[in-house]
């Protein structure tokens, strides 16, 4: 086995150094839990960065892609293949309304530039409104839509212009979409932003302007989605139907997958405006759809709204001297901190537990949705050793 030193030193030599990492190495997971290479054991609450929402390596999962391994790995979409078809018919099942057509590909960046360039087929327009401290991924018109100034600031130029006005703001929305406005890009709840929910009202009022202008409404999910606010998608609390929704993270499981997502009404793209190689591949629509599979037959969206609603209290009743303020929903949550994040995330860990920043002060929790009372237990107490 390559020893620690080792395994560090050839990381940071040939990664990319992109990355700031925490100095442990992550060898194994099962369930809420993932292993280090000393064997030492930590509580996800990252899930792996949202990933993980059935846990690690659970056994459907694990069972579908080794079945679809051993069947066919690869099958461009310009074949038809029996497990997308079967991941299109499930995926609109649990769509709300006529959100029935999907463009696969390969994470949540790809999902954000694809419904961008829907969006623009689809109204013929240029304009594009994001909110302030959003984030929607890495790649050129992901970043364009990101608030973050370090993600986005040394690529400016390379960026198409995005108006972003203050989020949970009706006023400031409703001045900048305009006739001219392609799309509309918000986070159901701001995630790398601080856990801050959009208000119902809010996504109500984005609804009904780009009704008014013809503007396409799309609400990025890719955190949110599949459960982890309580609901399927974070946007039905709200009783609206966007135009177009990207997926990703836990779409599938833990294999990389993502996906743009749109209304019938709005009918399909035109022939070679988009594509993907890898986009639909049979072996992630398996994963897929052994995950959303378990997640319906588990009920964890509602598990998540039931569990996440007494975590909240509890993590409320502890009256913490280092804790601002509490957000969330289902098991999304964000803790304010009076100071920095980085030495509560050091100290978390070494309680046994993982957790995510959101910005400089914010800790973000987004624990499988699997997890149980007496593991959320176990993270409360460990932030009450830490932040109490
Ligand atoms: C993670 C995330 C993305 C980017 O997804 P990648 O798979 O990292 O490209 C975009 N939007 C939101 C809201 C996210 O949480």
């Amino acid at each position: 086995m390559i020893e620690t030193a080792a395994l560090y030193e050839l990381e940071n030599q040939h990664g990319s150094g992109a990355y700031g990492k925490r100095p442990t190495a992550l060898v194994r997971g099962e369930g809420v839990y993932v292993f280090d290479e000393l064997g030492n054991r930590y509580l996800d609450a990252t899930s792996g960065q949202g990933v993980a929402a059935l846990g690690h390596c659970h056994p459907a999962v694990i069972d579908a892609i080794s079945a679809q391994a051993a069947t066919l790995i690869t099958c461009h979409e310009s074949f038809y293949n029996d497990r997308r078809a079967e991941l299109y018919a499930l995926l609109a099942s649990i769509m709300p309304a006529d959100l029935k057509r999907f463009f696969l590909c390969n994470s949540g960046a790809e999902a954000n530039e694809g419904a961008l360039k829907v969006a623009k087929l689809l109204t013929g327009r240029n304009g594009i409104v994001a909110a302030k401290r959003s984030f929607h991924g890495r790649t050129a018109g992901a970043l364009s839509l990101t608030w973050t100034q370090k993600y986005r600031k040394p690529f400016q130029e390379w960026l198409p212009a995005v108006e972003y006005v203050a989020f949970n703001n009706i006023e400031a929305a409703e001045q900048a979409i305009s006739e001219s406005t392609a799309a509309v890009v918000v986070e159901a709840i701001q995630g790398e932003g601080g856990v801050h929910p959009a208000d119902d009202a809010y996504l109500r009022a984005l609804r009904e302007r780009c009704d008014q202008t013809g503007a396409m409404l799309i609400v990025d999910e890719i955190q949110t989605g599949f459960g982890r606010t309580g609901k399927w998608f974070g946007f039905e609390r709200a009783g609206i139907v966007p135009d177009i929704i990207s997926l990703g993270k836990a779409i599938a499981g833990g294999l990389p997958m993502g996906a743009v997502c749109w209304r019938n009404a709005h009918g399909p793209i035109d022939r070679a405006t988009h594509g993907s190689t890898f986009g639909g591949n049979p072996l992630a629509c398996a994963a897929a759809l052994a995950a959303i599979t378990t997640m319906r037959d588990e009920a964890l969206a509602e598990k998540a709204r039931v569990n996440g609603e007494w975590f909240f209290a509890e993590l409320a009743a502890l009256d913490l001297r280092g804790a601002r303020q509490l957000r969330g929903r289902g098991l999304m949550i964000g803790l304010e901190l009076r100071g920095r994040v980085t030495p509560v995330l050091k100290a978390l860990q070494e309680h046994g537990v993982l957790a995510l920043p959101a910005g400089l002060n914010t800790l973000r929790l987004l624990p499988p949705l699997t997890i149980n009372r007496e593991q959320l237990g176990v993270v409360a107490d460990a932030i009450k050793a830490v932040l109490g």
